[in-house]
């Protein structure tokens, strides 16, 4: 199948490594719903785009809200009728250096909601989808913080949510075994984000090169 038959979608593709994917997705010639939460910043996301030369839709997602993922596989249906990429990026990472001890129930819930059950909850969605049509590329973004071997104190929910969010993909992957249907997680190194702020030596194209560099701990 030529990549101008295929649909993609990525959430918190607003900005970030999220904008970025949609960005090279586009480049290719796939066809990508770029999700977010907020309609205006993914509207402004596709306008930034539209002036570089691409054309991508946009469809408002918040992933820890069913009724949104919903929506979402409706607009599908109903546009595409058939979903071969889902990129699970959208992401919060709320307890930098934080204490398992310390960290509010309210924040540990969030980043579980945001980390692990939104990724749960879209791949419910749309793996019928891609078996049906037997064919679907799930990929996973997730980080050397949810690594077992590396696991320590730190960033206790996010850790927690990632090593989930891993442990989602091994066991998806095998439930979907046999298809042309592959589930894979990534961590995409320590990146000049929002999130992974100015020190990171890994640069977001949006973003202009920092001066100085620093040691990796992703
Ligand atoms: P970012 O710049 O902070 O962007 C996060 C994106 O997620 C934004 O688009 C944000 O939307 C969206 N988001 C957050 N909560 C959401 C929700 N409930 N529903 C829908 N969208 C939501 O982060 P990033 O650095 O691009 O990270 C993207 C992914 O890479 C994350 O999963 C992160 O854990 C992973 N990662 C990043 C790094 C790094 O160094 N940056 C390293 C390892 C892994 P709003 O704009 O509306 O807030």
């Amino acid at each position: 199948m030529r990549a101008a038959d295929r649909f993609a979608l990525v959430t918190g593709g607003n900005r970030g490594i999220g904008l970025e994917t949609c960005r090279q997705l586009a480049a290719r010639g796939v066809n990508v719903i770029l999700a977010s939460r907020d309609p205006d910043r993914g509207a402004a996301a596709v306008e930034a785009l539209a002036r570089e030369g691409l054309t991508l839709v946009q469809c408002t997602l918040d992933v820890t809200r069913p009724e949104d993922i919903e929506l979402a596989l409706e607009f599908v249906r109903s546009t595409c009728g058939r979903l071969d990429v889902l990129v699970n990026n959208a992401g919060v990472y709320l307890d930098e250096q934080t204490s398992i001890l310390d960290l509010s129930l309210t924040d540990f819930r969030l980043t579980m909601e945001t980390n692990f059950y939104g990724p749960l909850s879209l791949c419910r969605a749309f793996a019928p989808l891609m078996r049906r049509q037997r064919y679907g590329r799930i990929v996973n973004v997730s980080s050397g913080y949810g690594a077992l071997s590396e696991m320590g104190a730190g960033a206790p929910a996010y850790s927690i949510s990632k090593a989930a969010l891993n442990a989602l993909t091994c066991v998806l992957a095998d439930e979907l075994r046999g298809g042309d249907i592959k589930v894979n997680a990534a961590c995409p190194g320590w990146v000049h984000t929002d999130m992974g702020g100015p020190a990171a030596p890994r640069r977001d194209p949006g973003r202009p090169r920092p001066a100085g560099r620093a040691a990796s701990r992703w």
